[in-house]
């Protein structure tokens, strides 16, 4: 991350090493926060790697692009009167001196199981579940639609963000631990469940929910609307040379599209959120680069439909103003009656919220929430024996986290299961 030592010896020393750790307690992958600091003021870096490695093995990706803010750094006693520990350049810094050095994940066990484990997906939640279940000793095969492991962070999170030469290299320490790929196959396409059911133990989906929402509005389908999880995912843009581009939500995606936007070309991004900034899902830090690099924010703003002939010409939108409702834990977003405006608009890109790809789960024939993610019980199995879902297609909160706590979770319920 382009620290020196002694600037990360700073960081490290600025840590009061609290007896209640606050911090362990905001992070989704409850790491050991103030341990691994400690090591790192008495520069014993592999110790510090080893502490993070007891509940995590995506250090260095979680190190950069958690929402460190509302986890770990949100909950850092020396927040409360100034600037928190930088938990996550500490957490990188660490992560890539084992990328460097070639400090091992460490195994669990070295006992070999003789049980077999399918992980439907290599993102966050499926590279954690089986990184979990190798180091314990079982078989594990991991099968990825895509010609290489990584999920949102590869197909997703951009570049400027997020480095692909240390996915990779971290992918690889991954897979050292022992794990098998079957890459460039897709479940439901080239296999059925029930093909994998015959060969495995124990079967974990983790392919993700990276399907864009919609807003259900007049005009959605015409010519020029894109879903932004689609965009990043597939690289595949329209020439934005001279154009204005709509970007509707306000969380990761659209700060990642919007800027992707703006940098391949586009003469305005404007972002349109229905809430007030300081209630954007994205991170503080994104939202100002984005500043930065030139977006544009409509904030308290809805778009009420598209306009055009076959393609986008114009958008309609309302301004909103934030009421206070029972039962609801923050402001609600109500519509101001005749505030509506016009916008001229060349693209409109689509980032309220993602899904499950439908097609996928029909064919599963799995149960599914109201919300239509696949229903687990509280051992993470799905309606089907033996068949066990993690993260963001199980409805966990998607950042990388929580997706990869709910792989490991996930994987411990699955060793339960295949000891009992
Ligand atoms: C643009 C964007 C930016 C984000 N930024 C952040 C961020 O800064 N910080 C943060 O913490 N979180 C962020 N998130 C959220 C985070 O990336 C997700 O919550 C997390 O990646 C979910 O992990 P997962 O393993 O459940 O799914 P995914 O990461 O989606 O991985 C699923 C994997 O399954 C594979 N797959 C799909 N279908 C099949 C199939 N049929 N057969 C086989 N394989 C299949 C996919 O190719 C993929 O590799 C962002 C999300 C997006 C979309």
């Amino acid at each position: 991350m382009g620290f020196s030592k002694e600037e990360i010896s700073d960081k490290a020393n600025y840590c009061l090493g609290c007896k209640v750790k606050m911090c362990r307690k905001g992070c989704p992958l409850e790491n050991d926060i103030t341990q691994f600091i400690a090591y790192i003021k008495e520069e014993k870096y592999e110790e510090a790697y080893h502490t993070l490695c007891e509940t995590t093995v995506l250090s260095p990706i979680c190190g950069r692009i958690c929402p460190h803010k509302s986890q770990c750094e949100g909950s850092c006693v020396r927040g409360i009167k100034g600037e928190s520990v930088s938990i996550g350049n500490l957490e990188a810094y660490v992560g890539d001196l084992a990328i460097e050095n070639g400090y091992q994940i460490p195994k669990f066990s070295e006992e070999k199981k003789n049980k077999k484990v399918a992980v439907i997906g290599g993102g966050p939640a499926g590279l954690t579940a089986a990184a979990n279940l190798a180091r314990h000793g079982y078989d594990v095969t991991i099968y990825e639609k895509y010609d290489k492991l990584g999920g949102i962070l590869r197909h997703g999170i951009p570049e400027f963000r997020l480095g692909k030469d240390i996915l990779d290299k971290q992918i690889e320490k991954i897979l050292e631990l022992g794990i098998k790929v079957k890459s460039g196959v897709a479940l439901g396409k080239d296999y059925s469940l029930e093909d994998l059911e015959k060969k495995y133990d124990a079967i974990l989906l983790a392919f993700g929910a990276n399907i864009s929402s919609k807003m259900g509005i007049l005009g959605e389908d015409l010519q020029g609307v894109y879903g932004g999880n689609e965009l990043l995912e597939k690289n595949t843009h329209p020439d934005y040379t001279n154009k204005k581009v709509a970007v509707i939500g306000g969380g990761n995606v659209a700060m990642d599209t919007s800027r992707t936007i703006k940098r391949l070309g586009a003469k305005e991004v404007t972002v349109i959120y229905r809430r007030a900034e300081k209630q954007m899902p994205a991170e503080k830090k994104e939202i100002e680069d984005a500043k930065e690099e030139g977006i544009n924010f409509l904030f308290q703003t809805n778009l009420v439909k598209v306009m055009g002939k076959e393609k986008v010409e114009k958008i309609e939108c309302i301004k909103t103003e934030l009421v206070k409702k029972e039962g609801e834990t923050r402001e609600v977003p109500v519509d101001v009656v005749g505030s509506n405006f016009e916008l001229p608009m060349d693209y409109v890109v689509m980032a309220v919220g993602s899904k499950v790809e439908e097609k996928i789960v029909n064919l599963l024939e799995l149960e599914l929430t109201s919300r239509g993610n696949i229903k687990i019980d509280e051992n993470y199995m799905t309606s089907k024996k033996k068949i066990f879902a993690a993260g963001d297609l199980s409805g966990t909160k998607a950042t990388v986290a929580w997706a990869s706590r709910s792989g490991r979770e996930a994987s411990n319920a699955i060793m339960q299961y295949l000891e009992n």
